[in-house]
């Protein structure tokens, strides 16, 4: 049993059941036994792997279409380039290296990330050389008086989400109990919900939505700023258009485990929902739903890895087809991983995007 297990068993003795959201929080974030607030997951010898640790092509596409985003829109100086989520830094250490030699990019942009553990803002801060970036808690407090180029891979998928179960015209929440010493899943009493009210539509009783509570006002925060002020948003993340179906999955050591086994030991995912990000972007343009790898082999990530193959041999060579395959394939990221993007109203889309 782990230590967050322990207390989680006596504040649910003392005050009943949680919310998966309550417990997806807890897991990862806790002061003390949090997932990211204690370790560092990424990479081989972490729990699971990311689109950006698996390659710098990743990076490289994103950083230059951000680049030409902003030249669409004038170059103008001075914007904020942002991530959400940073995670070891990587991502946005490979957007500044792809665009350094665009004009003007680099002395334009203040770089601004949003990350809550203090053990991956000390990475981000090593592997973030040539800015020096400025950290916040949350995207509320991101500037909102300059253009906003941002990014987030991986980053909504980590937000706490409710899960519903139907039951006849209402929902039952389902909860994290005790039962025999050890936590289990339950579900509360059958209530209706407004913000579920057409998911009554395309269910029956007895299946599951999601909902992330947090998430709406993170989207409307960022696409106010972007039509606001210029700018633009790339979302990258596995799920799809609107949830269906249990999909919080715990990941430990590059394996699936039960959720709820080791809290605070394994992290914890969901699948995000595009719709509801297209939902609460106002005003401003929102892209279609894109597969990470048509978005990628838009953006020229074939023609990138090919130049990159000319100086490669044997195993590296070996290493860079396979992270090619596993960025790109629709059996590897390809169709699982979506991306959407949101620009002002009256700008061009970002490239690797069709409105
Ligand atoms: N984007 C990175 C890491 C993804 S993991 C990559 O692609 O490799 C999720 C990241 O979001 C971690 O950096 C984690 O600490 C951060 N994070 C999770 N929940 C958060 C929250 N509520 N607020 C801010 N950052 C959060």
């Amino acid at each position: 049993m782990t230590p967050l297990t322990e207390i989680l068993i006596e504040r649910i003795g003392q005050t009943g059941p949680i919310t998966v959201a309550d417990y997806m929080a807890e897991c990862l974030l806790h002061p003390e036994h949090g997932y990211y607030t204690t370790r560092t997951p990424f990479g081989r010898d972490g729990d699971f792997t990311t689109a950006p640790e698996i390659s710098q092509m990743f990076g490289e596409m994103i950083g230059l279409a951000l680049a030409q985003a902003w030249m669409d829109q004038g170059a103008p100086t001075p914007f904020v380039l942002a991530e959400l989520g940073p995670g070891r830094g990587t991502l946005m250490a490979d957007i500044l290296r792809a665009t350094a030699r665009v004009p003007n990019f680099h002395a334009g942009a203040t770089v601004h990330l949003v990350e809550a553990s203090e053990a991956l803002r000390a990475q981000q801060a090593k592997a973030i050389t040539s800015h020096r970036p400025v950290w916040h808690d949350d995207v509320d407090a991101l500037p909102d008086d300059m253009p906003i180029f941002v990014v987030a891979n991986e980053f909504f998928d980590a937000l706490p989400i409710r899960q519903f179960i139907r039951d006849g015209r209402g929902w039952r929440e389902r909860r994290v109990g005790v039962q025999d010493g050890a936590l289990t899943f339950g579900a509360g009493d059958a209530t209706p919900l407004k913000a579920l009210a057409e998911r009554l539509l395309d269910t029956g009783d007895g299946d599951m939505v999601e909902l992330r509570p947090a998430q709406p006002a993170i989207v409307s925060a960022l696409a106010t700023r972007i039509n606001t002020n210029g700018g633009g948003a790339i979302i990258i993340d596995y799920g799809d258009w609107q949830s269906k179906g249990d999909t919080l999955q715990a990941l430990r050591a590059h394996e699936f485990c039960a959720p709820l086994d080791h809290a605070g030991h394994a992290d914890l995912t969901a699948h995000v929902d595009f719709a509801d990000i297209a939902a609460h972007a106002g005003t401003a343009k929102v892209s279609h739903m894109t597969p990470q790898g048509i978005f990628l082999e838009r953006l020229g990530i074939t023609a990138r890895a090919q130049a990159l193959a000319k100086s490669m041999t044997g195993e590296a060579l070996n290493q860079h087809i396979a992270a090619h395959r596993r960025l790109t394939h629709p059996d590897e990221m390809g169709t699982l991983f979506k991306a959407i993007a949101i620009t002002p109203a009256n700008t061009p889309m970002i490239a690797g995007f069709e409105t």
